[in-house]
């Protein structure tokens, strides 16, 4: 036993604070699975509770960090053996247990997914909690019976992580994607990930009509509020939405009238509780149905030092596609 390098939020009275500090493995909480780590990810989440903008973090001290992917060191599950290649995302890692900003994290085994083979722990981490999550969403829109003939998809937030991993995947499945985006000046990122269409923020942003023109197929948004509100009024007849995120607000100033009257489906996507099935399903999709040049070319890479400030500029919406966090 030793130490290791771990982003470790305390609280106090005056609030918390998150530092780059030793932490002594011997602290690490229960699990049969003990993972070095080789890397993690910022997503928006990580950046409420690096910052200590929302309620994230339930127990103090606390490694932050959601996701990882690294190699199995010692374990007492049959499941995994050391060597094998992991990747664990949500389950509470960051918020109720140790998490991922460390060179080391005990978890249970049940909560790990096998690194598919094609893939590096790197591009796994790129692909990180958002891009699982853009898969989910995908993955439910297919459920309810979308494909390409069906019409166009609207992807909100769409230069943040969820939203560029999302565009990618619904081009590369042959979906016409319009990217709804507060930054215009990402069209050719957005293009080049594979949308079709350019959608200024604003015009989802206006005053809430129960039933507007019907636009598009389905959605997969990740603004909530006013946003999921006017995309639920435009999906057209028969259509879905799928709803994963809150970064325009938690509220939903909606009408039941795209349900009852057009027969609208809105689904919820939760990437933390996720049952293990649908996640194996999801990062095998994931291996096949993301381009990896794509996935390069949103990716960017920090260190353990740089993630206070990408916390900040995740959460100001600054943050372009995905940001790796190396760590081993
Ligand atoms: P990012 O910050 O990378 O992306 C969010 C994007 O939303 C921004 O890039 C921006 O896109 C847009 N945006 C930000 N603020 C506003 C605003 N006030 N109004 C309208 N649009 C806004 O975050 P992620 O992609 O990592 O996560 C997106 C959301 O999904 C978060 O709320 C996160 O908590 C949630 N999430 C939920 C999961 C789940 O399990 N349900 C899992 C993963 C994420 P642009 O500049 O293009 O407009």
């Amino acid at each position: 036993m030793g130490t290791f390098k771990a982003i470790v939020i305390e609280k106090s009275d005056t609030g918390t604070k998150a530092a780059l500090t030793d932490f002594d493995e011997a602290n690490l909480m229960d699990g049969d699975v003990t993972v070095a780590v080789e890397y993690s990810t910022l997503n928006y989440k990580d950046g409420l509770a690096i910052t200590g903008k929302a309620p994230v973090v339930r127990r103090f001290p606390m490694i932050a960090g959601i996701d990882f992917a690294g190699t199995v060191e010692a374990s007492s599950n049959p499941a995994w053996k050391p060597g094998d290649k992991v990747i664990l995302n949500g389950w509470g890692c960051g918020e109720t247990h140790l998490g991922a900003y460390a060179g080391k994290a005990r978890v249970k085994g049940d909560w790990l997914v096998r690194l598919p083979k094609s893939m590096s722990e790197r591009e796994a981490m790129a692909i990180g909690t958002a891009g699982y999550t853009a898969m989910l969403a995908v993955m439910a829109l297919e459920r309810h019976g979308l494909t390409p003939a069906s019409g166009p998809v609207a992807v909100t937030g769409a230069a943040g992580g969820v939203g560029s991993v999302a565009i990618a995947i619904l081009a590369k499945r042959g979906f016409s994607v319009s990217a709804v985006t507060g930054r215009p000046e990402e069209a050719d990122y957005l293009k080049r990930l594979g949308a079709t269409e350019i959608v200024e923020r604003k015009d989802l942003t206006g005053p809430v009509k129960m039933l507007a023109k019907e636009r598009w197929a389905g959605g997969v948004d990740v603004v909530g509020s006013t946003t999921l509100a006017n995309l639920l009024s435009m999906t057209r007849y028969g259509g879905a939405v799928a709803a994963c995120g809150l970064a325009g607000g938690m509220d939903l100033p909606s009408s039941v009238a795209p349900f009852i009257l057009r027969g609208v489906c809105l689904y919820g996507i939760d990437s933390v509780m996720c049952p293990i099935e649908r996640r194996r399903e999801a990062w095998k999709r994931l291996e096949t149905d993301l381009d990896r040049p794509k996935l390069a070319a949103m990716t960017r890479e920090i260190g353990l030092s740089g993630v206070t400030e990408a916390a900040a500029a995740i959460l100001a919406g600054q943050v372009r596609g995905r940001i790796v966090v190396k760590i081993g």
